[in-house]
């Protein structure tokens, strides 16, 4: 049977340390809380990895974070050979911040990309130091010096990122708000997260389930490492932090 595990992250990235509960054991050794603040890995975007605090003081380094047999179902998974917590003990989580953080940041910025690229997306990889985006287009005729500037005029501008919940209703009335080609965000739940760029959502929303930074400030600067091709119709983007290599 699958758990349902209150994903706090969903609400307030920001969230670094909290209480939780273990509600259960996988055979694979992962452990299931009551709630998280662990990122479980989907949609491009790794999972958390961090440390529990048990009752009598001892940590649990966990090495990474995935969903189960559901995606309401969050698993983290503790590096090997650690005496593990007993169903019912109350833990204290923390996250790798400093780690998350920069996968907030590149996350956003993979959004601030799909405005400036308006064109289907066939896949996205978001990491710590360079985040890669696919889009279907047989040509861009953009430079990757343009598409920096562009960028960095949007992280210039701060526009606050926030997020939206919409009914499966809303959402299917407005079918333009979906960018990937291929993935369609999941339904049937009742309703719908989007990330929103900008007041009113006037740069951009979008279905997302990943964690971003608060304002377009907070991604800092980026730049355009790479346009490759990967196919006759299919572009790669590859994000980088920091200024353009000067060569
Ligand atoms: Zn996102």
């Amino acid at each position: 049977m699958a758990f349902r595990t209150q994903a706090l992250f969903r609400d307030d990235a920001y969230l670094k340390t909290t209480e939780a509960e273990v509600v259960g054991l996988t055979e694979r050794g992962g452990i299931v809380l009551d709630r998280t603040i662990f990122y479980a890995t989907s949609g491009g975007q790794p999972g958390d990895t961090g440390s529990f605090e048990r009752t009598d003081g001892g940590h649990v380094a966990i090495a990474a974070t995935v969903t189960g047999e559901t995606k309401e179902e969050i698993i983290h998974l503790p590096v090997d050979g650690q005496a593990l917590p007993v169903v019912g003990e109350k833990v204290r989580l923390s996250i790798d911040w400093p780690r998350r953080h920069l996968l907030m940041r590149m996350h956003a910025a993979c959004h601030l990309l799909s405005v400036v690229c308006p064109f289907p997306i066939t896949g996205a990889s978001v990491a710590e130091n360079d985040s890669r985006v696919d889009f279907d287009i047989p040509d861009t005729g953009y430079a990757k010096e343009e598409v920096t500037a562009r960028l960095m005029e949007l992280v210039h501008a701060d526009h606050p990122i926030f997020i939206r919940w919409i009914s499966d209703e809303e959402f299917a009335a407005n079918p333009g708000l979906v960018k990937s080609k291929n993935v369609r965000p999941p339904s049937g739940t009742g309703r719908i997260r989007l990330v929103c760029i900008g007041d009113n959502a006037i740069v951009d929303s979008q279905p997302c389930g990943g964690t971003h930074v608060a304002s377009t400030g907070e991604v800092g600067e980026i730049h355009i490492g790479k346009i490759e091709k990967k196919g006759r119709e299919n572009r790669r983007f590859r994000i980088r932090f920091g200024p353009p290599p000067v060569n």
